[in-house]
């Protein structure tokens, strides 16, 4: 994967031969079946592109939005807001030794890791020439995607920066950060990302919804009421308890709405209400299955331990969890 996706392949093919979506995937689709499936949809999609002489990737200095990065840009220039500096780290090895600074910059499309090679940057951080806050304009970068598949921008001695450019402004996409970890070293208010295995699946719960907010309704004498919504008509949503294991200890994990679906790969929780065979049949096919879990670790003071309420829900990147079989 390069990071441009299917969508804007199909976007540039469209917009400069001048011919329909359908079209597109029409070809898009006789190259797969020529290719008996070989290959994937976004494989298959570069192809009809380069047939057609249309150039998915700019050579040379490239304008760039965080959500455009992609491995095959040189020389990117991207405008973005310091989100956050990390400290000034020393490495070695075997060819060369020095300095790197990680910083978290982002703009409105999203946020990246910004990895800072050269001294003269390096310096003007330790200085505190730049802060959190701060707009820089970055040129001369280059793109690696990491092994959690995010796209980075790197700068070396090719690299510069402007910082806080004059009449520049910046609107970063907001979003929480979350650290990869394992359960075992989780602490209360964590924001973090956890990659494992469903060990086992309760039967999920459901309560009143607004369909506004997706918060819990009251039931007053002539139907529900949403808090900030006024009189809704309710809406089933669905709880889902389960407890997760990375090899490391395990946790309980609470996930809601469209989390809940992800989870038990059904297309709506509500249908398993009120019908503990088909709930069985879900639990038996999702047994063993792996996820990535992002969310934030609460404790729970009643039975005095950590659990987890999901953000977001992933299935597990294979490489990921072939990673950490490697490393244990
Ligand atoms: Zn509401």
């Amino acid at each position: 994967m390069n990071g441009i996706k299917y969508d804007d392949i199909l976007a540039r093919i469209e917009k400069e031969k001048g011919i329909s979506k359908e079209e597109v995937e029409g070809k898009i689709k006789d190259k797969l079946k020529q290719l008996s499936d070989l290959i994937s949809k976004e494989g298959a999609a570069h192809i009809i592109a380069n047939e057609l002489g249309v150039k998915l990737y700019d050579v040379g200095v490239k304008k760039a939005k965080v959500n455009q990065l992609n491995t095959m840009l040189k020389s990117v220039e991207l405008l973005g807001k310091v989100v956050q500096i990390y400290e000034i780290r020393e490495f070695k090895v075997a060819s060369r030794e020095g300095r790197v600074v990680n910083m978290l910059i982002g703009d409105e499309t999203g946020s990246c890791r910004l990895v800072l090679w050269d001294e003269k940057q390096i310096k003007e951080v330790e200085e505190g020439k730049v802060k959190q806050g701060d707009v820089v304009r970055v040129s001369g970068c280059y793109v690696k995607q990491n092994n959690m598949n995010y796209m980075e921008l790197h700068m070396g001695n090719k690299g510069d920066w402007v910082i806080n450019p004059e009449g520049e402004s910046v609107e970063v996409k907001s979003f929480t950060e979350t650290e990869r970890k394992d359960i075992k070293d989780l602490k209360e208010n964590d924001n973090a990302t956890i990659v494992g295995t469903l060990v086992q699946v309760f039967e999920p719960r459901f309560y009143d919804s607004c369909p506004e907010c997706s918060k819990k309704v009251e039931y007053r004498d002539d139907g529900f009421y949403c808090a900030q919504h006024g009189k809704v008509e309710s809406k089933a949503q669905g709880v889902l308890n389960i407890v997760f294991d990375d090899g490391t200890e395990n946790i309980r994990v609470v996930c809601f709405r469209d989390n809940v679906n992800k989870v038990l790969d059904v297309e709506n929780v509500v249908d398993l209400k009120e019908n503990t065979e088909k709930f069985t049949e879900v639990q038996r096919k999702i047994a063993g299955k792996q996820l990535e879990i992002s969310g934030r670790v609460k404790k729970n003071d009643f039975f005095n331990r950590l659990e987890m309420t999901a953000n977001d829900v992933k299935d597990a990147n294979p490489k990921d969890l072939a990673g950490e079989i490697k490393e244990s």
